[in-house]
């Protein structure tokens, strides 16, 4: 091609009904789910498209010790997401479950413990008559996988493009894009993450709470089977929540005081292993290796508003929540299934149409407010000299476990599970 014809192309117009901007864990399934109702959608991200070796991997497919290590140094690297049991099934109501379930860890016991105090809450999947209360999976693999489902449709898919920019016309806004042609679409999808550029040129403002509160993210390896149980432990410092991998892998977010962070960053990673063994004790008997591990401040970054003129917000570009109980995920596939219920309606002719996201936004309020305080009560209340007394905590997951009713609408609010 000569470069003149190759300006031709760049600078052409690609018009498509719905743009999603960021192929991440929330673009990915979005786009797939509105182009199976008939949208013609383009998926826009900045990054290089995620194909090749599967970062995840089950260790029957491993036979050599070099393979193994190879395992054993792939697992260790894993960051992970914990879906509960209602994006579970959203997701094999949209028929691509069957292509993430292969790397998916059920969880099927959750225990809520309390450091230095009795009293622990647990949820089993037995109790409640369902196969697993949640899945967790890689999430680089959870994209991969749905990556390569969206490469045999219809989706229109731009890797190796950021988006520069949005301007607005009579009917539709326009991309500009580096690296591809400009996109115009009747409804702009914001799934481009913390730092939105989409949210940024619809002027819509973000509010911060600083939790003083970091978590240091990684895995480890156990001496012996998990089996399946995730726990979430609250410590003075905050939780600290360990998810079960394949094998006798758990992925861990530990918080922490910033003022420790230093030190825990210049710490050895035996030093670390012993520290976080210390932390958690030995319910689950030895941790004996661990993985690269990061440290990340802990803040809620949430959008004042969810939607603009033929604009949504959804994802970590509408609210970036507190990591404790796994909720910001699974609440954004919430926001994703009303969406595009929505636009399944009649009255969705012209899918930016502004009464019909209005009433979107509206529609999602009570949920996002709800978890955003049992989010906030969570990693605040069980912390610090201005959380709820020790003795209270105790007596509240011991409360919380003796009453079956409570401990299922935790359940219910928690997991997503819709018919207890
Ligand atoms: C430590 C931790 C643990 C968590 N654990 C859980 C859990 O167990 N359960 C749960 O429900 N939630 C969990 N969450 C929340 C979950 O991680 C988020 O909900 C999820 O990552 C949001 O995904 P996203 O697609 O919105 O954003 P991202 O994953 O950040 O994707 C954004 C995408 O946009 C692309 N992009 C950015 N800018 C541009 C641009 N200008 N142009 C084009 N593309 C662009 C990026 O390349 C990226 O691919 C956790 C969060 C943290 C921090």
């Amino acid at each position: 091609m000569s470069k003149k014809q190759h300006q031709a192309v760049v600078t052409d117009t690609v018009d498509v009904d719905i743009a999603v901007v960021g192929a991440g864990l929330v673009g990915l399934p979005l786009a797939l789910a509105l182009n199976a109702q008939g949208w013609v959608v383009a998926l826009i991200d900045a990054a290089a498209e995620p194909v090749g070796a599967c970062e995840s991997a089950s260790a029957s497919s491993f036979v050599s010790d070099t393979a193994l290590n190879d395992f054993e140094s792939q697992a260790l690297k894993q960051r992970c997401t914990a879906l509960n049991s209602g994006t579970q099934q959203w997701l094999v109501a949209q028929g691509l479950w069957q292509s993430v379930a292969g790397d998916a860890c059920p969880i099927k016991k959750v225990n809520v413990s309390h450091k230095g105090y009795f009293g622990a809450t647990r949820l089993s999947a037995d109790e409640l008559s369902i196969e697993a209360l949640g899945y967790v999976v890689n999430n680089a693999a959870y994209v991969q996988q749905l990556n390569a489902v969206c490469a045999n449709t219809t989706v229109k898919r731009f890797y190796n493009t950021r988006v520069n920019g949005v301007s607005h016309l009579s009917d539709a806004v326009q991309l500009s894009v580096e690296g591809a042609p400009n996109i115009r679409a009747k409804l702009l999808i914001a799934a481009d993450g913390i730092t939105s550029v989409v949210r940024d040129s619809t002027g819509i403002a973000t509010s911060l709470v600083d939790y003083e509160q970091a978590a240091v993210l990684g895995m480890i390896k156990l001496d012996s089977p998990h089996e399946g149980v995730a726990h979430e432990r609250f410590t003075p410092s905050g939780p600290l929540a360990l998810l079960p991998r394949p094998g006798l892998f758990m992925n861990f977010v530990d918080c922490i005081d910033p003022h420790e962070q230093t030190d825990i960053e210049a710490m050895s990673d035996a030093a670390y292993l012993q520290r976080l063994q210390t932390r958690f004790g030995y319910r689950l008997g030895r941790f004996s290796q661990l993985g690269p591990r990061f440290v990340t401040p802990l803040l809620r970054i949430e959008s004042n508003a969810q939607t603009a003129t033929r604009t949504v917000l959804l994802g970590n570009a509408m609210r970036l929540l507190h990591p404790v109980g796994g909720q910001g995920y699974n609440l954004a596939i919430r926001d994703v299934d009303a969406l595009v219920k929505r636009l399944s309606t009649e009255l969705a002719k012209d899918p930016g149409d502004e009464e019909l996201l209005t009433a979107f936004a509206a529609q999602r309020q009570r949920d996002q407010k709800s978890i955003v305080r049992l989010t906030d009560l969570l990693a605040k209340g069980f912390r610090g000299r201005a959380s709820i007394p020790g003795h209270l905590r105790s007596g509240a997951l011991l409360g919380l476990d003796a009453i079956a009713p409570l401990r299922k609408r935790f359940a219910a609010k928690t997991m997503g599970i819709t018919d207890l």
